[in-house]
Formats: C-alpha cells, sequence, structure tokens
C-alpha cells in the first residue's frame, strides 16, 4: 500500500480550518473554516456545547462573534440559528462554502483557549464547528502564526498544518504554539514522552523524568500495554496559585501556580499526582468508556452514573500508583490521602446522595460547591468506593488479585472489542476477579449513602490502616489516616501488597 503524504491528505481533506491571531490585545482568535464537496440544499453546523473531561454544558458559543458564510465567489450565503449553537446554513448545493468568525479566547486553565502576544493556546473543542452527519471525513487546521513559534500537539504536525482523522481527534487535540516553548522527551520503551512547558520549566528535569518513567511503567504493567507511541505532557506553568488538567487520548494539558513554588516539595508532588491522574485516564475514559458516552455527542448532556469509575477509580490510583511506583513513601501517600477523607467528612452531602446519582448531576452543579448537603464529589466518595473494591479483592484472594485486574478486563473486553462499558459490566468482573458478591457493595457505597464509613473502617483495617479525629488550634476536627500500633501479619500482608511496599 501506497503511504498517505502530507500532500495527499490536504487535497482529501474536506475540512480546512484556519486559525489565525486575529486581535491578540483583545484576546480574540479568528477563524476561517472551508467545507469542501457539500452539494446539500441546507447543512446544518454544530459548536460544541461542553468538552469531555468536565461533564457539564460550557455553551461556548458565548465567545463567538462576527459569524458569516461565503461562497467561493465570496458572495454571502443566507444562515439561521437554530439553537444557541447550531447554525443551519441554506447552502443549495454550493460545492465549496467558507465560514468566517472570531472567537474570543481569554480563559488560561486546562480545559480553554488563550490568545495573546506570546501564544496562541486553542482546546479546539471550545472554538471549531463540526458539519452534522460529516464528523468522520479527515481534517487540516492551517496555523497563521510567527515563524519562531513552535507547536505542541498530539497531532501531526508539519509546516503549522496539523492533520486529524475526523472531528473526534481534533475536538480531543489541543495545542499551544509559542516561541517560548521549550521541550523534553524521552523514551519509556516503545513510547515517547514529550514534555512541553509554557511557562517557567521544572528546573530539574532530570528528577521529573525520572519519576514520570516509574509511574508510567506501574501503569503500563496494570493494563498490559502503553496503547500509544507518543505521548504529550502540556504544562502550562502560572505566575498564580492555579491547579487544574485534562485528559486526552495521547497527550494531557496541566495548568499549575504558582511557578514561584517550583523548589517546593509540595509543589512537584501536585504536579506529580495531577500528572499520574490525567496519565490513568489515558486508558480509564479515553479507551474505557461508558456506553453512554461512545461517541461523544458534543452538542448536549450525556449523562452517566459512571463517574465512581471515570474519576473516582482514577483519582484513586493516582496517588497509589506514586507509592506502588516509589515515588512517594507512605508518608507522603497519607497527606494525601487526608485531604480526600477530609473533604468526605465536611461534606454532609455524604448522608444524602449517592455518588452514582451526584454523577449524573455533575452536568447541574458537578464543578461548584453546590448547595450544602445536596451531593457528593465524584472523585473524593469516587476514590474511596475504589479503595472499598480494591482492598474487598485483596481480601477475598489473599492478595492474588484486586481492582487491577477488572480495570484490565475492562480494558480488555470492551475498549479492544470496540464498544462501551456499563455498571453491570464493571460488577461482573470486580466479582469475577474477587469470585465474591459485589451486591450490597454496589447497593450501599455506589447507588446508597449514609453507609461508605461501615466499609471505609473495615477495609482500611484488614490492611492495618485507621483513621483518627484531631481538633486544631481553631477547633476544627482534623481527620488523618494512621497506621495501626499492633497489627497481625495477614494486616502487614496485605499492607505490603496493597501500596507495593
Ligand atoms: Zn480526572
Amino acid at each position: 500500500m501506497m503511504e498517505t503524504t502530507y500532500a495527499m491528505f490536504i487535497f482529501a481533506a474536506n475540512m480546512h480550518y484556519k486559525i489565525f491571531i486575529s486581535n491578540p490585545a483583545e484576546h480574540f482568535i479568528g477563524v476561517e473554516w472551508l467545507i469542501k464537496n457539500e452539494l446539500k440544499a441546507t447543512l446544518e453546523l454544530q459548536l460544541p456545547a461542553w468538552r469531555p473531561g468536565r461533564y457539564e454544558l460550557a455553551n461556548y458559543a458565548k465567545n463567538i462573534r462576527l459569524f458569516s458564510v461565503k461562497n467561493n465567489k465570496g458572495e454571502n450565503i443566507l444562515f439561521k440559528k437554530i439553537t444557541k449553537d447550531r447554525w443551519k446554513v441554506f447552502s443549495e448545493g454550493q460545492n465549496e462554502i467558507l465560514v468566517q468568525y472570531e472567537y474570543y479566547a481569554n480563559q488560561y486553565d486546562a480545559g480553554a483557549s488563550f490568545v495573546d502576544e506570546q501564544q496562541l493556546y486553542v482546546n479546539p473543542v471550545n472554538c471549531l464547528m463540526y458539519v452534522v452527519d460529516r464528523m468522520g471525513e479527515s481534517i487540516v487546521v492551517e496555523l497563521d502564526i510567527p515563524s519562531s513559534y513552535k507547536i505542541a500537539c498530539q497531532l501531526p504536525a508539519k509546516d503549522k498544518l496539523l492533520y486529524a482523522q475526523n472531528f473526534d481527534q481534533l475536538a480531543d487535540s489541543p495545542f499551544v504554539a509559542s516561541a517560548s516553548l521549550t521541550q523534553n522527551t524521552f523514551q519509556v520503551d516503545e513510547t515517547r514522552i514529550h514534555f512541553w512547558f509554557q511557562g517557567v520549566p521544572c528546573p530539574d528535569m532530570n528528577q521529573l523524568i525520572s519519576d514520570t518513567s516509574s509511574y508510567i511503567k506501574v501503569q503500563k504493567e496494570i493494563f498490559g500495554d502503553l496503547p500509544c507511541r507518543e505521548f504529550h505532557f502540556l504544562y502550562l506553568i502560572l505566575p498564580f496559585q492555579f491547579r487544574h488538567g485534562v485528559e486526552h487520548t495521547d497527550s494531557t494539558v496541566i495548568a499549575m501556580g504558582p511557578d514561584t513554588e517550583w523548589g517546593n516539595h509540595a509543589f512537584y508532588n501536585d504536579i506529580l499526582a495531577i500528572s499520574s491522574h490525567e496519565l490513568f485516564h489515558l486508558w480509564n475514559v479515553k479507551r474505557i468508556r461508558p456506553a453512554e458516552m461512545l461517541p461523544y455527542d458534543f452538542s448536549k448532556e450525556n449523562y452517566s452514573e459512571l463517574g465512581y469509575i471515570y474519576e473516582g477509580v482514577t483519582t484513586y490510583y493516582g496517588d497509589l500508583i506514586l507509592l506502588r511506583s516509589r515515588v512517594w513513601n507512605f508518608s507522603q501517600y497519607q497527606l494525601s490521602f487526608n485531604k480526600v477523607l477530609q473533604k468526605h467528612f465536611d461534606n454532609p452531602g455524604r448522608f444524602n446522595y449517592s455518588v452514582a446519582q451526584s454523577s449524573f448531576d455533575t452536568w447541574l452543579d458537578g464543578y461548584v460547591p453546590g448547595v450544602k448537603g445536596r451531593k457528593v464529589s465524584i472523585y473524593m466518595e469516587g476514590m474511596l468506593a475504589a479503595l472499598i473494591a480494591d482492598i474487598m479483592l485483596l481480601k477475598a484472594t489473599n492478595g492474588n488479585a484486586r481492582l487491577d485486574q477488572a480495570m484490565k478486563l475492562l480494558y480488555e473486553e470492551t475498549f479492544k472489542k470496540g464498544i462501551g462499558y456499563t455498571k453491570e459490566l464493571y460488577k461482573t468482573f470486580l466479582e469475577q476477579t474477587g469470585r465474591i458478591s459485589f451486591d450490597t457493595y454496589f447497593e450501599e457505597v455506589i447507588d446508597g449513602s449514609g453507609n461508605i464509613e461501615k466499609y471505609l473502617k473495615r477495609v482500611l483495617e484488614d490492611i492495618g490502616l485507621t483513621y483518627i479525629f484531631e481538633e486544631n488550634s481553631e477547633g476544627e476536627q482534623n481527620v488523618k489516616l494512621l497506621k495501626m500500633s499492633n497489627i497481625n501479619d495477614a494486616q502487614q500482608y496485605l499492607f505490603e501488597i496493597w501500596g507495593g511496599l
């Protein structure tokens, strides 16, 4: 078979987007989108209403201005908005259609878009539209940027052109273009890992490379393979306090600050924690996906009760793998675990609403504290639910199997077979792994509320751990994870297996 060249790709691509820096001082990017081979009487253009990784509506269309549609003679074509983010174009059989608009890119976080005099940072899911029913067609994105700019992106790039096989891949491929980007590349087995830093880079790059390699290897062992040849960490290091990460198929964007904290252990460990979490998503949600999100529907809410798997299991493994890979010692792990416990015990919502219901409702108020006592966090409660399942499996199999095996089954039996997973399938794989029933676990920990602590206390005890409450000087209750003083051999044995110690 003849190898596809870039020239052939451009020729074949029916969707050609050009992104330019139209007004950096006021943070506007310009978009010119040429749609080829459009012969229908009308077509519908949809801008995503949300982005994967944040399961709530973002309404990106509020950032669009100066929208117009022209034919290849430069004449205006009629259009009409039919929803808040869908445009109907009366194209009347035109072969080529040019859509133009400006997008307000003034939000600097791991999932948004930002432009100024120094950089063009774009999450295409925010600002590029698709033709309804033509999402599967190949795409070229041309960047009109200064010649000194480098480009950090998971998509193949050449001469300021990015190539995507379809809209899903484009939507999942954020990029940073800037003259000040730094790049470090290293190898983990067959995969090339790229660190890109926009802002102050890590002062001890060798340490970061060594720690990253260690946790990647443990994650890879769990699933049996690292399913990409290249993986990109796009680090945005900001001058102010910030912590945000977003996962993608072959990359992640991590925004952290303040940059003055680089010398501080806590800051470095936080970067490792968020990076390990985002890398785990490479399998858990970017490949292992709830059936109701396969494929994503960018035009509306994609409800799912499974946030305790895609965020909870990921939050659990993100930190635990740093312990299991010896990047962290147990006291570092305790510090992070204490924060989860604290958030759990500070939230009266745990008596009122299950983690499954809270997952469904992320579309309503998942990313704000919300009304007191209403709901729980899929991250925190999901993490504790994953811990409980992991230790139940370790106990039931005397340390021979654990959540790792159930997650690997999900990977092999769903992603590798091209399907999404369900709650029932996850439960089946847990039960298959431990040869025990998970009926009451799902009734009480996942679908119930108020009973999780009974399980938590018991499983922690199984590995020789417990938690205590201490009053601080302000009279607040602080909760702390502790190793119990007199533990038996069975507890010590499971503790060591659990933590890879
Ligand atoms: Zn996550």
